[in-house]
């Protein structure tokens, strides 16, 4: 990659503009790059800090250290009064944090959608391959067809993940080990040390397979310029074209302070958002073109999937070497309600308690001294499950609100359905059995709000009237302009979303890639 400073980018016309560098637009950024055109990255975060501190659970999980300085307003489950957050915000985007389970979508999750699983299934194939994905082709009991291995094989069975899947076992289910993409075997280094802090910190030797240690690193560096800690404002839109935006370049030192920034006038032939699916939505709210998207679906039906934590207290120390073993994937259940809800069910993860000093923050009122006492004799597993797109779940505007650049902040609004609830019971059941099965004597549900796996709020589709983007990701409205996050996904399915949102950005740098050796972009 180059670095940004010697580019004169106010000067210079790039073939495609990327905003925000997550799985989505990294990945992009990667091929086009490969492609032969001038891709400039623009993320609003900074480079991820790789020292001790990354491993700190209070500095990184309830100290926020990555916390961006875009405010987001949350409303959910019928709250009246919206809380006031700050998204992290790095080069990567939650790559960087991400927990490494890299699972492709079956070929029954694309009902809805306007591809099949065939026409992404390359494409799934390459995108594990730019993750240097470790797992075992076969294994998943509804699994879908592949054309190839896996790059590597996975790491073998670590004792806490090895007592989940005995017990799974046990219970006459069909546990397999876990795509994941951290550097066991790679060519690369380092390697992976099997530590205790990785699923929701960044990775300080870097040895996950986050998008900086992959994508951006594979990228052609005489073709890519990266303009970390530049948040893109607004796009303008001329005459049925974007032709340029206007970026809040907070590299320092710019009058008005770091926090508002220097504003930039960028320009290129053809744009990519990939801001997330909270982000993207936002950017093209404030850019004016809900206006020229005839579904009403712009911002709408956010999805997260409905999941939760369920952890057990067993009579021993779960986990006394201290390592990482999310390495547990259960998919029995999945088709399960597939004739009831239209849905898949979704998937059972093993996981790793959070460091003590967070257990004792963020436990339950009153047990918080004792949740974190026996917090080294709990073991938990993840349930994800599939949740459907309601468009009242969306991403709008704060009325009257700014945020420091003077842009209007975004408001997300969620509830879930009763079936996604239900959804998230079952799975939550079944965890509790795997658990009991395997020695837990008490167990504690905790319910995740967050919105890690937030997906659906551009979705594409086959016509106009449904959906804000066209097969290819493009906006119905505007040639030059197209979406590589997560916003395109018109259904949630039940695997964690990361592989599915690499694999069609590459689908889509293609479909790019080829509009431009035509020369109708
Ligand atoms: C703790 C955690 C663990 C997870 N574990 C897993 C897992 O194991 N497996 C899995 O599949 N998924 C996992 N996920 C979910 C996964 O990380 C997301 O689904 C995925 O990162 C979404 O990719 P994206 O490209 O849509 O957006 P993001 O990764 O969110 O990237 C968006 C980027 O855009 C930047 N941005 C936003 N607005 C602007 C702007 N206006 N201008 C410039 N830049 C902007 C953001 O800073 C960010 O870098 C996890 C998520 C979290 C938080
Ligand atoms: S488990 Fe491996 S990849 Fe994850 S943070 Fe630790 S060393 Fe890095």
């Amino acid at each position: 990659m180059t670095a940004a400073a010697p580019v004169d980018l106010q000067n210079s016309v790039f073939d495609v503009l990327i905003a925000g560098s997550g799985f989505g637009g990294a990945t992009a950024a990667y091929a086009l790059s490969h492609a032969g055109l001038r891709v400039l990255l623009v993320e609003r975060g900074g480079w991820p800090n790789r020292d001790e501190t990354d491993w700190n659970g209070r500095a990184i999980l309830l100290d926020g250290r990555y916390r961006g300085e875009t405010p987001l307003l949350v409303r959910q489950e019928g709250a009246a009064e919206a809380v006031e957050t700050f998204p992290n915000a790095v080069v990567g985007g939650n790559s960087v944090f991400f927990g490494g389970a890299t699972l492709r979508l079956r070929t029954t999750d694309f009902a809805r959608w306007p591809i099949s699983y065939a026409d992404l299934e390359p494409h799934y194939a390459a995108a594990e391959a730019l993750l240097e994905v470790h797992g075992r082709a076969g294994e998943d009991p509804c699994g879908p067809p592949r054309t190839a291995d896996y790059p590597f094989p996975p790491l073998a069975l670590t004792r806490p993940a090895r007592r989940i899947y005995d017990a799974a076992a046990a219970l006459g289910l069909h546990p397999f080990q876990l795509p994941i993409a951290i550097n066991h075997f790679g060519a690369r280094e380092p390697r992976c040390i099997n530590c205790f802090t990785c699923d929701g910190f960044p990775c300080r030797i870097g040895a996950k397979n986050d998008m900086t240690q992959t994508a951006l690193k594979k990228a052609d560096p005489t073709r890519l310029t990266i303009l970390a800690r530049a948040e893109v404002a607004r796009l303008f839109e001329r005459d049925g074209k974007i032709v340029g935006v206007e970026v809040i370049d907070r590299r320092g030192g710019a009058e008005g302070g770091a926090a508002s920034g220097r504003r930039l006038k960028l320009s290129a032939r053809a744009y990519i958002l990939s801001a997330g699916a909270l982000g993207t939505p936002a950017l093209m709210l404030r850019s004016e073109l809900a206006r020229l998207d005839q579904s009403g679906a712009l911002g709408r039906n956010l999805m997260r999937h409905c999941n939760a934590m369920v952890g057990y207290v067993f009579p021993f120390r779960t986990n006394p070497e201290a390592v990482n073993h999310k390495q547990i994937c259960i998919t029995d259940q999945y088709e399960s309600v597939r004739a009831s809800d239209g849905t898949a069910l979704g998937v059972i993860q093993d996981m790793c308690m959070p460091p003590r000093e967070v257990v004792r923050a963020l436990g339950p009122r009153g047990f918080r001294w004792a949740a974190s006492l026996s917090a080294a004799s709990i073991q938990t597993l993840l349930c994800v499950a599939e949740d459907e797109p309601r468009p009242e779940n969306r991403v709008t505007l704060a009325p009257h609100r700014l945020d420091g650049g003077g842009l209007p902040v975004a408001e997300v609004i969620h509830d879930y359905s009763d079936a996604d609830r239900r959804r998230r019971a079952t799975l939550v059941a079944l965890a509790r059995r795997v658990l009991r099965r395997a020695g837990g004597l008490i167990g504690k549900v905790r319910l995740i709000d967050s919105f890690s796996h937030a997906v659906g709020t551009a979705r594409f589709s086959r016509s106009r009237m449904e959906g804000v983007l066209d097969p290819d990701c493009r906006f119905w409205a505007l040639p030059n302009l197209y979406v590589v996050d997560g916003s395109f996904m018109p259904t949630s399915g039940g695997v964690n979303p990361s592989l599915t949102i690499t694999a069609n950005a590459l689908r889509v740098a293609a479909r790019i890639a080829d509009a431009f050796a035509r020369g109708s972009v």
